[in-house]
């Protein structure tokens, strides 16, 4: 596909684009009538309008039905996690049974860490990325702390080679040869959320398991934007959030992948909860704790079911697009925001996020030469919504549900704009 700098090539591309009414299926944040460009799906998605309708249903129910909602209506809520499972498992390319949706990412975090960081004397370091998402430095700082262990010797960083921003696929494979047998855990980022790099998740799996390493990632900037084979390429386990590109809304469901092959391995260590019970015998009240198989057993509580509610209907978008489709738009939308900064704005700003469009999802990082700040400012007063993170990074999420090429000609001329006035 070539480009060309006019808005006519926006344009076209928009009327070749067989998702182009998807966007119809979401509201757009606006002012006095006037939408916003949003950029910024990969922080918090846009709601669905059907979302409303879902959770409204499960209110009236408890207004109407109140504690038999647990046994009635289209979805009863004594079950309600199982009714985003299969879509879940779809979008991580995993089978049923290791998917399940609870919890908070970083609350999944902890209980998979629970089963999958068994540090023992000479196997202890956990591998993360550097620069990784906080929370997640936090969790695996304060497991290693919990085992008795120190994190300034056992964790162990990705780090990028001295002036680039991401980290090469050879220094991964290096990483984990060299310090593979001290390693018990490599927890990665499925998409780096700063610099918009996808990891090579199946190879690092593979070479981590040549190490004899437990793998897990951190799906919080992947599930939705990239395609996921968890169960082929073997990964241990994952957790995720739903309310990025998932478009759960704020605070949203998580969800966990855990491999098959742990689906009834009750050797695990685990912390248990009543819903990890096996469901036959739930409420027959049992002082005997019987795990369920796969994924639910690692569940503790019932489910939150206005927030799962308001996941459905994301979902159904994504399960009637499907992921091959989305991505090969996700892949023209990035590539045609690339070419227009590059064309036009190249001595302005730094992209960080890699140049290979496999090695990237919906995300641009810029580094502008001046200002980054108070020019992320001036875009939202210039109604464009993107995301600032310290120290000098503006994140820019053309989302294939939502944006259209034209929603990245306009950014790009008003970001033009900015900066060739700042001159
Ligand atoms: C967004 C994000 C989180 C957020 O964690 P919560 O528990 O949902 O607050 C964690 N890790 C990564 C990598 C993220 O991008």
């Amino acid at each position: 596909m070539s480009f060309t700098l006019e808005k006519r090539c926006a344009e076209d591309l928009d009327l070749k684009d067989e998702l182009r009414s998807c966007r119809e299926q979401f509201y757009f944040p606006h002012e006095e009538g006037k939408p916003y460009l949003y950029f910024c799906g990969n922080s918090l998605g846009l709601q669905p309008k059907k979302t409303p309708q879902f959770v409204e249903c499960e209110i009236k129910k408890w207004q109407q039905a109140a504690v038999e909602g647990h046994f009635t209506g289209e979805r009863p809520w004594m079950d309600y996690h199982e009714f985003l499972t299969e879509n879940l498992a779809h979008l991580v390319g995993a089978k049923p049974i290791e998917v399940v949706a609870m919890n908070s990412l970083t609350t999944n975090l902890h209980l998979l860490m629970v089963s999958f960081y068994r540090p023992t004397s000479q196997k202890n370091k956990i591998l993360i990325e550097k620069g990784a998402f906080p929370s997640d430095r936090y969790a695996v700082e304060s497991q290693i702390r919990f085992h008795g262990y120190d994190p300034k010797e056992c964790l162990v960083e990705l780090v990028p080679r001295p002036g680039e921003y991401c980290v090469r696929e050879e220094d991964i494979t290096e990483v984990i040869q060299r310090e593979g047998k001290n390693i018990a855990l490599i927890l990665l980022g499925g998409v780096n959320y700063y610099t918009g790099q996808v990891f090579p998740m199946q190879k690092i799996t593979q070479w981590g398991h040549e190490e004899k390493c437990t793998v897990g990632f951190d799906l919080a900037h992947a599930i939705g934007n990239v395609p996921l084979q968890l169960h082929d390429w073997q990964v241990d386990f994952a957790v995720w959030c739903s309310y990025k590109y998932l478009n759960g809304g704020p605070g949203g469901v998580g969800g966990a992948f855990v491999h098959e092959r742990y689906a009834n391995d009750p050797s695990l260590p685990r912390f248990c909860g009543w819903w990890g019970h096996d469901k036959s015998t739930r409420f027959t009240m049992p002082d005997n704790f019987q795990l369920m198989s796969g994924a639910e057993g690692w569940q503790l509580s019932n489910a939150p079911v206005l927030s799962m509610a308001a996941l459905i209907p994301s979902l159904q978008i994504f399960a009637d697009v499907g992921i091959p489709a989305l991505r090969n738009k996700s892949l023209q939308l990035t590539n045609y925001l690339e070419f227009l900064l590059r064309n036009k704005l190249q001595n302005q700003l730094e992209i960080i996020t890699p140049q290979n469009p496999h090695e990237r999802g919906a995300q641009l990082s810029l580094h502008l030469q001046n200002g980054g700040k108070e020019v992320h400012k001036a875009l939202l007063e210039n109604s464009v919504i993107c995301d600032w993170r310290e120290p000098n990074s503006i994140r820019i999420a053309p989302v294939p549900l939502y944006n259209s090429f034209q929603d990245v000609w306009d950014f790009v001329k008003i970001l033009e704009t900015l900066l060739l006035r700042g001159e």
